[in-house]
């Protein structure tokens, strides 16, 4: 029988034939795809021919045809619909690209290609993106260690094994724990939740196989519960379940995991020549160096933490006159603010939610890709890899662009959070390769599906991804779309998210699921005017999540993390009633794979960037300004990696920004 991931894909748009692919394709599909591969590099490395961009670099671009299909397809599935099968999967091929990737780099004869080609650069004749593409080719061979011999180059290419596998078991472990974990509620345990939260713990039951609801470790039922439920005990069991994710003992603790993961990256940067992992991880990032960005985040700190100190104060208050002695708890935040948001802005998160659909929000979300950039959304009919996954096909001036697909709903093979993926990224080399990308989210599935402020806020964030991924208009997929320094990525998707806080936006598009009345205008005014509600607590718990990464990774690996996070923690002053966003056992940013490691500070250094260049809309006087949009486009959006962010930024604005856009755009100022 033919492996339907190697054979052509004829279906429309060269979309993966998901409907045929059985789990048992994929192992056989990668080891094809290693074997090409692998022809395909010794081939480039071993040639007579005299080093060139076209032989050398632009050979290795295209030598990994099958290997970038296939796992476009599989790695978003082991993350968006996860089997036991899968999971073996992931854990089998972790080692194996490894292997596979240090292969190339500890090649050589290839390296030495490379070499040649840099020291010739300036008498190549190349383009400004040739130039900038080779810079980063060298860049990743010697950063991964291409200029280490003998037992530096066999230790480096072990290290890297072995974090791979600890951060595939860190992932899966988190994902034991959230699946696992559920509290039933009784009929009278329903009280004071709104119809949604009855209505997603009534389909989380169904999902677990209860008879009645329950509550999961699920952001987007577990949040609402904890804002909603005036069961304060209840609160506290869910809410202790949820911080414990990942430090329940047995098996799938992830204590021991953190441990050796900070050790081994200790022993990457050491054996490539860098003080600490952090300033091997910053180098390459607009922030560049450990004080760089712990400058930026105790710049945020201080005023962020007095605001939460004062919001503490109110919300204790609060919890006395409900006849509690105090002190107020992690798990009272969310009710007490909850509370007073609907105290002080009568706002309420129930009566909001029927003009948030997921209808209406994608709605908006497509309506504003509209007017921006000129982009059509025409939805596309499946099989797409679940039932819940829709499909569009996105045009502009009748020209394809790209395959958007979203994958809205929460299930229980689907690891928690939101992302956006790339099945296919785009690039021109070896001819025109347009996007196929993934939105996934974790929204609570209901008839209809009625979203929170939040959700649709990560619904916009994520499609600013993918904004990124399918406007990318580059020649080389090495640095399409959402190839771009860490620190910069979140800023298409944190700045998308202005869009959904513009007026017209609302007044257009928020109308009520059943009636199709448009959010009354003072509801509008209210749910605007408390967008810096809450925002010590939120900056709070990112900040101090930020502050033990950067400790983490700068300095020798604690033996113990736990008790290194306790120490920043007290360090700093943490407010006693918030803890971190992520706590280390559950904090996958940081350990399952190491894209966010010394590296979760990135998001609030975009945030930076953001509400600067949100601004320049505003400076505009229309956040649709036709000229704005497209030089965001001409200079980000399409631009991917072809420069230094920094460069690319400053093209688009004409300088770099500075921390004030920010505090200001998170309440701050005052406090500071
Ligand atoms: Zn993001």
């Amino acid at each position: 029988m033919t492996n339907p991931l190697l054979a052509p894909w004829t279906a429309p748009f060269g979309l993966p034939p998901f409907a045929e692919i059985r789990d048992a394709d994929f192992g056989p599909a990668f080891d094809a795809g290693l074997a090409e591969a692998r022809a395909a590099i010794a081939g480039i490395a071993e040639q007579a021919e005299a080093p060139t961009y076209a032989n050398t670099i632009a050979a290795l671009e295209l030598a990994e045809g099958i290997l970038d299909r296939v796992s476009g397809v599989f790695y978003n599935l082991a993350g968006a619909d996860s089997t036991e099968a899968r999971e073996a999967l992931m854990r089998e091929l972790a080692p194996k690209m490894s292997a596979f990737a240090s292969e190339i780099t500890n090649n050589k004869r290839l390296f030495a290609r490379i070499e040649a080609l840099w020291a010739a650069r300036d008498g190549l004749g190349l383009e400004a993106e040739q130039m900038r593409v080779l810079t980063l080719y060298r860049r990743m061979f010697v950063r991964s260690g291409a200029e280490l011999e003998g037992e530096a180059a066999e230790r480096l290419t072990a290290v890297k094994a072995r974090l791979a596998v600890l951060g595939t078991q860190f992932g899966q472990n988190l994902l034991a724990d959230e699946r696992e974990w559920f509290m039933v509620l009784a009929e009278e345990d329903l009280e004071g939740l709104p119809g949604f939260v009855v209505d997603a713990a009534r389909a989380a039951g169904r999902e677990r196989g209860q008879n009645g609801p329950v509550v999961t470790l699920s952001r987007s039922l577990i949040v609402p519960f904890l804002q909603f439920s005036p069961r304060r005990e209840l609160r506290r069991v869910a809410y202790e379940a949820w911080v414990a994710r990942g430090a329940n003992g047995g098996a799938t603790d992830n204590r021991g995991v953190a441990a050796e993961i900070l050790a081994l990256r200790e022993e990457r940067a050491k054996l490539l020549g860098y003080g600490s992992f952090a300033a091997f991880k910053l180098e390459p990032e607009m922030a560049k160096t450990p004080d760089a960005v712990r400058d930026l985040l105790m710049r945020v700190w201080e005023p962020a933490k007095r605001k939460a100190l004062a919001d503490a104060g109110v919300l204790e208050g609060m919890l006395r006159a409900d006849g509690i002695a105090g002190p107020l708890e992690p798990w009272d935040w969310r009710y007490y603010s909850e509370k007073r948001r609907m105290a002080e802005h009568d706002l309420d998160e129930a009566a909001l939610k029927p003009y948030l659909g997921l209808e209406a929000m994608l709605g908006a979300m497509f309506g504003c890709a509209s007017r921006l950039f000129g982009l059509e959304f025409r939805e596309i009919a499946g099989p797409f890899y679940h039932p819940d996954v829709r499909g569009w096909e996105v045009t502009r001036g009748g020209k394809h662009v790209a395959v958007f697909l979203g994958d809205y709903f929460a299930r229980s093979s689907k690891r928690s959070g939101a992302w956006c993926s790339a099945m296919r990224s785009q690039r021109k080399l070896g001819g025109e390769q347009r996007p196929i990308v993934v939105n996934v989210c974790n929204f609570a599935k209901g008839e209809p599906a009625l979203l929170s402020w939040d959700d649709a806020r990560t619904l916009f964030h994520e499609f600013g991804h993918a904004l990124h991924q399918m406007l990318s208009d580059v020649t080389h997929g090495f640095i399409s779309g959402t190839s771009v320094a860490r620190d910069f990525v979140e800023l298409p998707s944190q700045l998308y998210e202005h869009w959904l806080e513009v007026p017209a936006v609302l007044e257009e598009y928020a109308r009520h699921w059943e009636t199709g009345e448009p959010m009354p205008a003072e509801m509008r005014e209210r749910l605007l005017a408390a967008g810096t509600y809450d925002q010590g607590f939120a900056t709070v718990e990112f900040v101090a999540s930020a502050l033990v990464d950067l400790a983490f990774h700068e300095g020798a690996a604690p033996s113990d993390p736990m008790v290194m996070q306790a120490e920043v923690l007290e360090r700093i002053g943490m407010p006693q009633a918030i803890r971190m966003r992520h706590a280390t056992p559950h904090f996958a940013h940081v350990f399952s794979g190491d894209g966010y490691s010394s590296g979760y500070y990135s998001y609030m250094w975009s945030e930076v960037m953001d509400a600067d260049a949100f601004a320049a809309f505003e400076e505009a006087g229309d956040p649709f300004d036709p000229a704005t949009a497209a030089l965001l486009e001409k200079h980000i959006l399409s631009a991917g990696g072809s420069e230094e962010a920094e460069v690319l930024y400053t093209r688009f604005r004409g300088r770099m920004p500075g921390v004030e856009a920010l505090l200001k755009g998170r309440g701050l100022l005052d406090a500071a």
